[in-house]
């Protein structure tokens, strides 16, 4: 998921200062989860706003229905393609991906509106429900299966991937931040445990940066977006799940 943060609400506002008409945009997908843009807070920012004397069409997303997956949201951007013509700006409660996913079919549309965000997006993290940890930075050749599923790029902070600079603590923690283990020291227990202990000895390739230049395109065939909903539904009654 994209784990993401709310800005200050000053900053916000100071986008907005010159704005009367306001269309809020929340996103179901990573906002949700991160209470960055779910119903919820599409809502609360909303009320505080029109307390500074703005006008507010608010969109929530439901849950599951992602902004930056434009089969999803544009299916709301339709819903109010009025309110995005007749708004002096638009406020996304998404990461910067849905925000530009949701811009881009805009002005598709013929649509020019200042468009700010109202989240500072921070990079893949995992886990849940309340705590999320950064594990992986999309580095475009993955070394998990090299590393006994522990990623050095992401959880050394250093990003070293032929073992421990040297400096790791008695206790196993990082000497950048001890609290932190040391993703060495955790790769080595690891592979201890799974019996492949001799792998540390192994030499990696440097890291081929290639990969991450920017932009990257996918390209893929197009899910059936009714069909893989039913689906979901479908396993979660077959599961029994409430
Ligand atoms: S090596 Fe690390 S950063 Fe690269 S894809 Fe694998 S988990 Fe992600
Ligand atoms: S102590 Fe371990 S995690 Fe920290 S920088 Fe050195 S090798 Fe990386």
């Amino acid at each position: 998921m994209m784990g993401q943060i709310r800005k200050p609400f000053e900053e916000i506002l100071e986008y907005l200062k010159d704005k009367k008409k306001i269309v809020i945009m929340g996103c179901g997908g990573c906002a949700t989860i991160f209470h960055t843009g779910g119903i919820k807070q599409v809502s609360e920012i909303a009320e505080t706003l029109r307390k500074e004397g703005k006008e507010i069409v608010e969109i929530g997303l439901p849950f599951g229905v992602f902004c930056c997956y434009l089969p999803m949201s544009s299916m709301f951007v339709d819903k109010y393609i009025e309110e995005f013509k007749s708004c002096d700006a638009v406020l996304m409660m998404s990461c910067g991906d849905g925000l530009q996913v949701v811009r881009k079919y805009l002005e598709s549309k013929n649509i020019f509106k200042p468009i700010y965000p109202s989240n500072n997006a921070l990079g893949f993290f995992g886990e849940g429900p309340e705590e999320f940890l950064e594990k992986c930075q999309g580095c475009g050749e993955c070394k998990l299966g090299k590393t006994a599923g522990i990623c050095p790029l992401t959880q050394c902070a250093k990003g070293l991937l032929n073992g421990p600079c040297g400096g790791t603590r008695e206790n196993g923690k990082c000497e950048v931040d001890p609290e932190k283990d040391c993703a060495w020291y955790l790769i080595y227990k690891r592979l201890k445990e799974i019996g492949k202990v001799e792998e540390i000895k192994r030499i990696n390739e440097p890291h081929n940066w290639n990969k991450t230049v920017r932009p990257r395109k996918l390209k893929v065939e197009p899910i059936n977006l009714h069909e893989k909903l039913k689906e979901t539904r479908e396993v979660i009654e077959s599961l029994g799940i409430k």
